[in-house]
């Protein structure tokens, strides 16, 4: 009798089932989240050839990269947020592996965030989609669909005078998402809460209740239009950097075709 496993490969085989890159491509040009000029920023992605075929390494390729650990399409670990600092195994290399993988409940919010770019995800949203997809699963990965990825040079992060302006997540959903016990909260934007989160109460909330609930985040995901609302599977595994806070990786989403 074939098991699971042995169906899964048979149907990515013959396209029943299909790999959705839920990931960014990684370069100097990959846009970094700014912080007001008080606190240290992030340094965006440099890469540095170390040989090309030639008389640096004659028959080989490759290159010295530098980069913030959370540029791109990157993973937010609890210890990452002062709120998660003393948790148990909240560093990339010691969250155990099975927590990279879960069902994702994607919530489409595109046209809220076509009219108003600060649109923030409520309670009221998470239920309305509950109504019509059922709970949310323990053990879930919560996508929120923006088609922010779909934006192009500066209105990516979209600054104004005033800061950035770009969706996120009301406190009490994120409170909510804690307690239907998600690994965490997958967005599309440059990072999980939303643009002028820094002047709310508690500031940057998302990072504050999920990291503090030693809950995860996903930042600058796209290609979530190609996800049905639930029966997609997601994997995201960081690198295992050592003691590290979040990490660049390839998010991978497995769905009916
Ligand atoms: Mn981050």
């Amino acid at each position: 009798m074939p098991s699971v496993l042995t169906q899964f490969v048979a149907e990515l085989a013959a396209g029943t089932l299909k790999v959705v890159d839920l990931t960014q491509p990684l370069g100097p040009d990959t846009p970094v989240i700014g912080l007001p000029p008080i606190f240290a920023s992030s340094p965006g992605m440099t890469i540095e050839q170390i040989s090309h075929y030639d008389d640096k390494g004659p028959a080989w390729y490759w290159n010295t990269i530098r980069l913030g650990e959370h540029t791109g399409t990157h993973f937010d670990a609890p210890v990452h947020w002062v709120t998660g600092k003393d948790l148990a195994d909240n560093t990339t290399d010691t969250i155990p592996a099975r927590r990279f993988i879960g069902p994702a409940c994607v919530i489409d919010v595109v046209q809220q965030c076509a009219e108003n770019p600060d649109f923030l995800l409520t309670p009221e949203h998470i239920q309305d989609w509950e109504l019509a997809h059922g709970p949310i699963p323990t053990g879930a990965w919560v996508l929120m669909r923006t088609d922010w990825s779909k934006r192009q040079g500066a209105n990516f992060l979209n600054v104004g005078e005033d800061g950035p302006h770009a969706p996120g997540l009301h406190r009490a959903a994120s409170e909510l998402l804690v307690a239907r016990d998600v690994l965490g909260v997958g967005v599309e934007t440059v990072g999980t809460d939303a643009g002028q989160a820094g002047s709310f109460e508690p500031p940057f909330p998302n990072h504050h209740i999920m990291h503090g609930a030693g809950k995860f985040g996903l930042a600058s995901l796209c290609n979530l239009d190609q996800l049905p609302p639930t029966g997609a599977i997601v994997i995201a595994a960081p690198l295992k950097i050592v003691g590290g806070s979040g990490s660049p990786l390839r998010v991978l989403a497995i769905c009916p075709a």
